[in-house]
């Protein structure tokens, strides 16, 4: 079912997941991550691409399993900055032939050996949101609550937001944040320039303190000064970690939901136990608000 159907008549829960770096037995292991998020009753699933574009292939199989395998919406992103048209051309036609009918248009991360090259042919996300139109799939595109770490203002990045949804987008997912702000922030300023389209809030508990440097570097997301003195308190102890970083993202959803937010996208990083943590505490609300 088309992603942007859904979200016309409720507001979703979704997961994503991305495909594995090795080949060897860990097909297996995804589709069983796959059906244990199953149990949870998602709206849908997104499956990522490599910013190397080097696993297309394994998109198409894991968003077949998650679609056909799982029967669960699957959302297949796809990079256009390492992708000639004929990479697009393939991939796009392979899940068309699954069954596929909702793709996340992104342009990738760019890699550490980046040269001019790498985005040649889809130098931005409309690119290839503009390619894909013939192909009918519902596509989304990404947003960054505090702005693009390429972006020199936050300003021109939502000009950028409003550019693709003319290029097609029928609803965003948001980068990772922990302040809730920078969130509403970006709803409302989208807005002001137009985007009509929903735009679903991205949310990954933080059990990691490890990860809070990677996070930074990643996306540049700023971690709240109340949030980052419990980390750093209780860091050494993963079992008051784990308890921290759920409640964070449970405390995050639940001002979303109250404040309109259209759904909640949640970056599980292949670890059922993340989602089953997170929708355990949240049960009753799901059921009744979703
Ligand atoms: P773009 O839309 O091209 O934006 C990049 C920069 O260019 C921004 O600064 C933007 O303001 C500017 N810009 C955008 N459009 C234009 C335009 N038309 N003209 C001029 N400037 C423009 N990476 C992966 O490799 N694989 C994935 O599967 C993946 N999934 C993701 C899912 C989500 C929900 C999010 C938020 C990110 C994901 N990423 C993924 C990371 C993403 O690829 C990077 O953040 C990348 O740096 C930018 O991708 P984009 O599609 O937003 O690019």
């Amino acid at each position: 079912m088309r992603i942007d159907e859904i979200l016309s008549r409720k507001r979703t829960l979704s997961f994503e997941v991305f495909p594995p770096k090795k080949q060897e037995g860990e097909k297996e292991k995804i589709f069983a991550v796959i059906d244990e998020l199953k149990s949870l009753s998602p709206d849908f699933i997104s499956v990522t691409y490599g910013a190397g574009g080097s696993n297309s292939r394994n998109v198409v199989e894991i968003a077949d399993y998650i679609q056909n395998g799982a029967g669960i919406n699957a959302l297949a992103h796809i990079t256009g900055g390492p992708s000639s048209p004929q990479d697009v051309d393939a991939v796009a036609t392979q899940l068309k032939e699954k069954g596929i009918e909702n793709v996340l248009c992104l342009r990738g991360d760019k890699p550490v050996d980046y040269t001019e090259d790498y985005c040649k042919y889809f130098a931005h996300a409309t690119d290839l949101a503009a390619y894909l139109a013939p192909y009918g799939f519902t596509l989304g595109a990404a947003c960054y609550p505090e702005g693009h770490v390429e972006c020199e203002t936050l300003y021109a990045d939502l000009v950028n937001m409003k550019k693709k949804e003319e290029s097609g987008a029928k609803f965003f997912i948001t980068q990772l944040f922990y302040d809730n702000s920078y969130y509403y922030r970006l709803v409302n300023e989208a807005r002001r320039l137009g985007v009509t389209a929903p735009i679903i809030p991205g949310i990954m508990p933080l059990v990691n303190p490890k990860n809070i440097r990677r996070i930074k570097e990643m996306c540049g997301s700023a971690i709240p000064l109340e949030f980052r003195n419990m980390i750093e308190i209780y860091a050494s102890r993963p079992a008051v970690m784990e308890e921290i970083g759920y409640n964070y993202a449970v405390y995050q959803i639940i001002d979303l939901i109250a404040k309109g937010a259209p759904g909640v996208h949640l970056y599980v990083m292949n670890n059922p136990r993340t989602a089953k943590a997170i929708c355990s505490r949240l049960e009753r609300v799901f059921h009744e608000l979703f």
